[in-house]
């Protein structure tokens, strides 16, 4: 059986669980061993991807095309092991199952409760899908003491004693403040945290403290005292200069040595830290610098876009050079400030996004980039734009337009099979918004010798998608004439997945979202060739 890791947070939220547990599983995986890492979230949506960045930041999407929290895109790029569906699991998945079963008699007559049928389900989840892993990491979302968590915090309890403390370990991430006023690091936070999952009947094995600073012995050894744990597993972890530390900062705190001398286990083979320690130097030193532009709904909102911040400094680590964001506001763009917004840009990127508020000064800005060979990247959302744009201005479509964003459009972007071949409309968009996406990992064929045939060095890829609308394929021809070419198609040929600009120094639109596949030890080549682009210009 797996031995389970078990992370919870306590007295403030954002201290970094996912960080945390993505460090430790890297470190854990170069030692050898198989990880697996999941993710618990305590609120009632099903899952996050109907949720407004407002409210949870990014959506992340899985290869087999589960909608996921972002903390599973900490995961993929600090490991490299692709996540599955199974990997997260929400409060509203687990009651709609529970509740689903109960309407079938599948509970024969019982009181359903949330003990035993909940924390049963949620016990089921963490075992759900694992074959031969020596570690399951699970995190669980919130913080300690909220009533939401209480269940998953009620079933992971249940599951230890199940299981025995061999195969369970408990790891408790906490808050040590530093109070400026009497110059004092104060542990009486993490002591009243560790008693609340205490009262709740958990012990913690580990505990880490997060702090702004080293924490001296004396405080260390009371952190132990009081909350009962060995003072070689309070481990500190002191804010970080770069995210890609966090793994070399959690060996030099031997975070992985404790948990496999917790286990009784010897590591395989020694952690290798190098690549690490390589990015950081490269992160920390750059001086030289590329400005990017990114035209969103969102931009201003810190995670709404996480996996294409990191992507980008991904693009950016492999060509050393630091990238800027000027991160223009759709909303409250005009026309007439677009020249003077790109001014210092030497990249335009329009990522994805839903529906029309702020979409004609996308529009007006990809006509600018196009116009003036400025590198310009469309995802998804943004390769949608781009056609809209080119549609408008060089096949004189004047009413080319996304079904939707306007109903009485032409529409150049519609949902499959709702244009016929003179691009009318034949179908209703009044479809639900649940389940009709494009999600997940889909192929496509790359043409020979095409721009984008050279930044993958491969005829065909594999990318996640998630989307409702696609480019419609009748009017290629058309497109193509005028220089504008559907480089990636579908396999059966059927939708185009790549469009790219012939007289263009780069002008590459994609369908799906390649950000989600970049890790900072292996950058995605569409952002490295987009920045190496990007450094080129001007
Ligand atoms: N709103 C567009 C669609 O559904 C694009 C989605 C996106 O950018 N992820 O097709």
């Amino acid at each position: 059986m797996a031995r389970y890791i078990f992370v919870t947070g306590g007295v403030v939220s954002s201290l970094g669980k996912g960080l945390s547990s993505a460090s430790l599983a890297y470190l854990l995986k170069s030692q050898g061993y198989k990880v697996r890492l999941r993710k618990m979230d305590p609120y009632l949506n099903v899952d996050p991807g109907t949720m407004s960045p407002f409210q949870h930041g990014e959506v992340f999407v899985t290869d087999d095309g589960a909608e996921t929290d972002l903390d599973l895109g900490h995961y993929e790029r600090f490991t490299n092991i692709s996540s599955k569906q199974s990997d997260n699991i929400t409060t509203g998945r687990i009651y709609s199952d529970v509740i689903k079963r109960e309407r079938k008699g599948g509970y024969l007559g019982k009181t359903v409760q949330v003990i035993p049928h909940i924390t049963n389900r949620i016990k089921e989840f963490i075992k759900k899908d694992i074959t031969n892993e020596d570690f399951v990491i699970c995190e669980i979302g919130g913080t300690v003491g909220d009533i939401e968590s209480l269940p998953f915090v009620e079933a992971i309890r249940q599951f230890s004693n199940e299981h025995g403390k061999s195969k369970t370990l408990f790891i408790h991430l906490t808050f040590v403040p530093f109070l400026k006023s009497s110059d004092e690091i104060k542990t009486k936070p993490t002591q009243h945290s560790v008693k609340e999952l205490r009262s709740i009947g958990i012990q913690p094995d580990i505990i880490i403290c997060r702090s702004q600073q080293s924490i001296p012995l004396d405080q260390r050894k009371k952190i132990s005292l009081f909350c009962n744990v060995p003072i070689e597993n309070v481990i500190e972890t002191v804010d970080v200069r770069t995210i890609y530390e966090a793994p070399i900062s959690f060996y030099n705190q031997k975070l992985d040595k404790q948990v496999l001398k917790y286990f009784k286990l010897k590591s395989k083979k020694r952690a290798n830290l190098n690549p690490w320690k390589k990015i950081t130097k490269i992160v920390l030193n750059t001086k030289k610098s590329v400005n990017i532009a990114i035209i969103g709904k969102y931009v201003n909102l810190k995670d709404a876009y996480k996996s294409l911040d990191e992507a980008l400094v991904h693009g950016g680590i492999a060509n050393k050079v630091k990238v800027n964001l000027i991160r223009i506001e759709s909303d409250y763009l005009k026309n007439s400030e677009i020249k003077k917004k790109l001014k210092n840009a030497s990249g335009l990127l329009i990522p994805g996004g839903f529906g029309k508020r702020g979409t004609e000064g996308k529009i007006s800005a990809i006509k600018y980039a196009r116009e003036n060979k400025i590198p310009f990247l469309g995802i998804c959302f943004g390769m949608q734009m781009a056609i809209i744009e080119f549609a408008r201005n060089k096949l004189n479509i004047k009413k080319a337009g996304s079904s939707e964003l306007d109903k009485k459009c032409y529409p150049v972007i519609g949902l499959i099979n709702e244009w016929d071949k003179n691009g009318k409309i034949i179908k209703g968009t009044d479809q639900n918004l649940g389940g009709t996406m494009r999600l997940g990992l889909y192929e496509a064929k790359l043409r020979n010798n095409s721009a984008i045939n050279k930044v993958y060095k491969s005829r065909s890829i594999k990318e996640r998608h998630r989307h409702r609308y696609e480019v419609n394929n009748s009017l290629k021809d058309q497109f193509e004439n005028k220089g504008l070419i559907f480089s990636g198609m579908s396999p059966d040929n059927k939708l185009p997945e790549i469009i790219e600009l012939k007289n263009h120094p780069w002008f590459i639109g994609v369908q799906f979202h390649p950000e989600f596949k970049s890790r900072p030890l292996a950058p995605h080549p569409l952002f490295s060739s987009f920045i190496k682009a990007s450094k080129n210009h001007k």
